[in-house]
């Protein structure tokens, strides 16, 4: 009887397997042609300086509208898409797609001609060996500054590229495009590797902000981020600041950045526009 049992719940976890296995493979079917049907947008979500109070440029994240199932988040579909190698079209989609709406906005709000963009790189991209030659092609193409573009990297990229990760970095500084460590202290956390390579802001991954309950309550791991990334002359970003607490120690500790739904969740390019955020002449905080 127990073999009888063993081999029923064998049958459901097969069955399970069997559904999910198709689930995925669909999923990648429909991926492939996502990028053809038009089916990505990008939202951007404000990063806020922390000294001036005002938004001083968006990080694009992407969103994929698919025709049955609706929005599917990033979270699920990146990563097939760096399985499938799809994140090599798709990433050059988006950093097409993000560098010619900034310079729209650039171009169409006086007090924001230096209005940055922050994209995100997975891994694979970093190691694509016509990465830089794409970027220059699509900042030619779309005129936006170079300095007005910044990388997000995790430090994965970093040390699975350990060979190559220098050149390419040294290439990027040399167009004055910034580098940003993302998601920092959930990865490698190997601190030595960040005076080798030319890296020029952390951003503090929300799981550390998230712990922040008051201003007064010391929290080591922050503290210790955000001064050895001064020391190495690295700006900050805290990542995901959902209330005031959070806004103050982030300020507290000097960070220079900040974004999270305390202040903009991630908004479609109609809702940047809408919102006139764009034209705001006020800080988006008090005592600045
Ligand atoms: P990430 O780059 O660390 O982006 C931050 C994520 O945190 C975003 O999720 C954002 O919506 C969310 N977030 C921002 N502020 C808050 C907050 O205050 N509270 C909470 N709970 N969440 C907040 P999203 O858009 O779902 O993106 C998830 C991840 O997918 C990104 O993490 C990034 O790793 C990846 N991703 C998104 N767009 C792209 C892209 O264009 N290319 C690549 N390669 N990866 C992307
Ligand atoms: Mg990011
Ligand atoms: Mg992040
Ligand atoms: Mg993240």
């Amino acid at each position: 009887q127990a073999k009888a049992l063993g081999k029923a719940q064998y049958q459901v976890y097969n069955q399970q397997m069997h559904q999910r296995a198709v689930e995925r493979l669909q999923l990648e079917i429909d991926l492939r042609n996502a990028l053809k049907n038009n089916e990505f947008t990008l939202h951007y979500q404000p990063i806020i300086c922390l000294k001036t109070g005002h938004i001083i440029g968006f990080e694009s994240l992407v969103r994929w509208q698919h025709p049955q199932l609706g929005m599917i988040s990033p979270g699920k579909f990146i990563p097939v898409a760096e399985e499938t190698g799809l994140i090599i079209p798709l990433g050059i989609w988006v950093l097409q797609e993000a560098c010619r709406q900034i310079k729209v906005w650039q171009q169409k709000y006086d007090s924001f001609i230096s209005l940055t963009v922050n994209v995100n790189v997975a891994v694979q991209q970093f190691s694509y060996s016509r990465l830089i030659q794409e970027i220059d092609k699509i900042l030619e193409e779309t005129q936006l500054p170079s300095s007005c573009l910044k990388l997000e990297i995790t430090e994965s990229a970093i040390m699975e590229n350990s060979d190559s990760a220098h050149a390419i970095l040294q290439e990027l500084r040399d167009r004055n495009i910034k580098i940003c460590i993302d998601d920092f202290g959930t990865g490698y956390s190997s601190l030595s590797y960040l005076h080798q390579f030319p890296v020029d802001n952390l951003k503090i991954d929300r799981s550390f902000i998230s712990r922040i309950k008051s201003v007064d309550e010391p929290n080591k791991v922050i503290d210790a981020i955000v001064n050895l990334a001064h020391y190495l002359d690295i700006s900050v970003t805290a990542e995901g600041i959902e209330t005031q607490e959070q806004l103050d120690y982030a300020r507290n500790v000097n960070c220079e950045y900040a974004q999270g739904y305390f202040f903009f969740k991630p908004l479609n390019a109609e809702a940047v526009e809408a919102m006139q955020l764009l034209n705001q002449k006020k800080p988006l905080f008090l005592n600045v």
